[in-house]
């Protein structure tokens, strides 16, 4: 199967083939020829899948294709196709794969979302775009302003809605979906199918195609996945080796909080390892810029928090480290399918103290296997090292439109796919080991309810 054959212009062929790519990926093959087709589409896909390909190239061919194809690319013309996403990064990167995949095309696009100046984005609006990529806080405040015009789009993608659900954009959705023409087309796509996303989807999509690839489940089986037990005070030790003694050249490392997370680009630049954090505290040019430097290998490690990491896109990334676990076992599977992407190997490795035996438990029944544990010599952890109360910081979601996102923050768990958030297990089964059966017996560590703590 080649992308020619699933009906993309010789343009757009030529486009990915430059691109490198020759065989699309199961949901592509599954939803180029649906979104060809003209009709709805609701898809189950997670990043990783090759689901932004998957929706940009046919849209890149219909508006390109079709009667209102523009005939020069200088034009000003109206915006066509509209595709929300839940974060900056995600935005930023959708509309780098709109221009990657459209190099040959007249059609122009652009990007909006919060945390940034408003005024370059007026401009560009003003002057006409065929696609817009927008978070949905900053979209809504372009509305407000009356410096968006969207009565002319044909085509609307909810990219990763579950995430948007989550972050609280339902109401900044709908006050989208009412100024939209009725007569569109709409694309959905989502990891998981809560109550919240089929409600959305019932109101949203007319007699869609479906289509779900296999769940990021699969995918976790080409990645190699170890955990490290240590003890707590050791885990920045234990990295420092880690990322030393493998001569690890780049390396996603996770942190619960963005406290932790600068904390920890300070102890490693006290070793001589070279890293930046992102996270919702950091302006989005500061982002961009670590984003762009690890990308280009000046930067040897990148610390994040899981909404700041939402969706970011590095090619064979090799090492993914969850310096903390993550409280939602889902957020382990986002984590380390950031390596292995698009059939490559990878290697992601767990760093788990006594106070995180319950998050590890929640992660295997969810991956429905055991992660190998291997004690690196001089960091065996203390066997009777008490658990202590994870602290989760109870703060707004940072990685949305750049509108007011504390007041978008909901209570852990509001989705099905939340299910096992923090506070659901608070004071519940007694704590169990690393395997052998230190610790067993013990009451589980509490731990905090009320907000993701990013
Ligand atoms: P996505 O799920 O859209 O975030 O894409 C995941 C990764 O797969 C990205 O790094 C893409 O560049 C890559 N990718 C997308 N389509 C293909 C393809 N047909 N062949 C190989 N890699 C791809």
């Amino acid at each position: 199967m080649s992308f020619a054959q699933l009906g993309l212009s010789d343009a757009i062929v030529r486009a990915v083939t430059d691109h490198g790519y020759t065989v699309p990926t199961p949901i592509q093959a599954q939803a180029i020829p649906a979104v060809l087709a003209g009709g709805d589409l609701l898809a189950g896909a997670q990043t990783g899948t090759g689901k932004t390909a998957g929706f940009t190239l046919p849209l890149l061919h219909r508006l390109s294709t079709g009667s209102n194809a523009p005939a020069t690319n200088t034009q000003t013309r109206p915006i066509r196709a509209l595709i929300l996403t839940p974060t900056r990064e995600l935005a930023a990167q959708v509309e780098e794969s709109v221009r990657t995949y459209g190099k040959y095309l007249k059609l122009t696009s652009t990007v909006i979302f919060g945390g940034v100046g408003i005024n370059p984005q007026i401009k560009m609006l003003k002057h006409g775009v065929d696609i817009l990529v927008a978070t949905p806080g900053r979209l809504l405040d372009h509305m407000q302003q009356g410096t968006v015009n969207l009565n002319h789009v044909e085509i609307l993608i909810l990219d990763e809605a579950d995430r948007m659900l989550d972050m609280g954009f339902i109401k900044d959705i709908r006050k989208v979906l009412a100024v939209l023409p009725k007569k569109r087309q709409n694309l959905l796509f989502s990891a998981t199918f809560s109550e919240e996303i089929k409600t959305l989807a019932d109101g949203l999509l007319n007699a869609p195609a479906m289509i779900e690839v296999a769940r990021r489940n699969s995918t976790v089986e080409i990645i190699a996945q170890k955990i490290h037990p240590v003890d707590r005070d050791k885990k920045h030790p234990l990295l420092s080796h880690l990322i030393t003694t493998n001569k690890w050249s780049q390396v996603l490392v996770f942190t619960r909080t963005k406290h932790g997370a600068n904390k920890l680009v300070e102890q490693l630049g006290r070793d001589g390892i070279t890293g930046m954090a992102i996270h919702g505290n950091k302006s989005q040019s500061a982002r961009t810029k670590a984003l762009a430097e690890f990308k280009d290998g000046a930067l040897q490690v990148l610390v994040a928090t899981d909404i700041a990491a939402r969706g970011i896109d590095i090619d064979q990334l090799p090492h993914v480290v969850n310096y903390d676990l993550p409280n939602v076992p889902e957020d382990y599977v986002h984590r380390i399918g950031r390596t292995g992407r698009a059939g490559a190997t990878g290697e992601a490795v767990s760093l788990v103290c006594v106070d995180e035996l319950d998050m590890l438990k929640d992660i295997q029944k969810l991956i429905k296997r055991q992660l190998p544990s291997e004690i690196v010599a001089g960091f065996e952890p203390d066997p009777n090292a008490k658990p202590q109360p994870i602290q989760l910081r109870s703060q707004g979601h940072p990685g949305g439109g750049g509108r007011g996102s504390q007041q978008r923050s909901k209570p852990a768990g509001g989705g099905a796919a939340r299910s096992s958030a923090p506070g659901a297990r608070t004071g519940g089964a007694p704590a169990k080991s690393f395997g052998g059966d230190q610790g067993a017996g013990r009451p589980a560590a509490p731990r905090r309810s009320g907000g993701r703590g990013r």
